[in-house]
């Protein structure tokens, strides 16, 4: 199937939907012909991206949702989607040795509770009603294969995500839910706009492809595996990192 087709009259949620990968992402799933909800805890980004998304060819159209992953009453409501993509996520970062239990609970309760709370959601509401598939991709990190100075909190929370991601599909299968992850590694957005520019360059420097990716160049990766492109894929996570930390 033509790929600006293969998503026609899907609904699609993309958490963090907001900024960066997340925006991305819908940018690049309304452009297949999915629907989207653009959930995100800040309504002002979620809007923005909202009015930046091609229609829908079916004219179902896209809605912005105020959502905080990290809780329950905030996801338990979803009408199914049959395809979700869970990029929320943040950073707290300090040395091991100097790091502040909040901030270590903080980014575990929304990168990986969240992640067990949204796919948690999505998979009972999809299971309820009987669908026949879904696609649910989740947002890793490259640094929870290989650990990052002063990133304690986030390597950790980002592997526990694969492992949550890799359980899921064993479990969903019998369900036709597939569940894959993503593993960016150095993007160009919000995130690493914080990321001091002598870090960057150093990291640009080991990325065998030479430079950062683009949230966009994730998007296509998310955009394959919540489609049928992939329909015998699940429970793998899948680099998107110019080659950074191969083998
Ligand atoms: P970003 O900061 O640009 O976007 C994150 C979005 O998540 C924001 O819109 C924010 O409002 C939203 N968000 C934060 N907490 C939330 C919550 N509790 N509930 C709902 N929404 C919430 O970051 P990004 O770089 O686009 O990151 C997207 C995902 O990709 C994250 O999971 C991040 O960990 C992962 N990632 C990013 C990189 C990178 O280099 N940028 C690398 C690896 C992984």
């Amino acid at each position: 199937m033509a790929a600006a087709t293969r998503l026609i009259s899907r609904l699609t949620l993309v958490t963090g939907g907001g900024s960066g990968i997340g925006r991305a992402v819908c940018q690049r799933l309304a452009s297949e012909g999915a629907s989207v909800v653009v959930a995100d805890i800040s309504e002002e980004s979620a809007h923005d991206t909202l009015g930046s998304l091609q229609r829908d060819l079916r004219g179902q159209g896209h809605m912005a949702a105020v959502v905080d992953v990290s809780s329950k009453e905030s996801t338990h409501y979803f009408q199914p989607p049959s395809v979700c993509v869970n990029a929320a996520g943040i950073t707290q970062d300090d040395f091991l040795l100097n790091m502040d239990e909040d901030h270590f609970d903080n980014v575990i309760r929304v990168n990986l509770k969240g992640s067990f709370l949204v796919l948690q959601a999505v998979a009972q509401a999809l299971v309820a009603c009987g669908a026949p598939k879904g696609s649910i991709v989740t947002v890793g990190s490259i640094v929870g294969k290989v650990g990052n100075i002063g990133q304690a909190n986030y390597s950790a929370s980002k592997a526990g995500v694969e492992g949550l991601t890799r359980t899921a599909a064993k479990e969903l299968s019998r369900f036709g839910i597939r569940c894959n992850c993503v593993l960016p590694g150095f993007i160009s957005t919000p995130m690493t706009d914080k990321v001091p520019e002598k870090v960057i360059s150093r990291m640009k420097s080991l990325v065998p492809l030479g430079r950062m990716g683009e949230p966009a160049e994730v998007a296509d990766v998310c955009a394959f595996l919540a489609s049928d492109d992939s329909r015998y894929i699940t429970g793998v996570s899948l680099e998107v990192t110019g080659g950074l930390f191969i083998g």
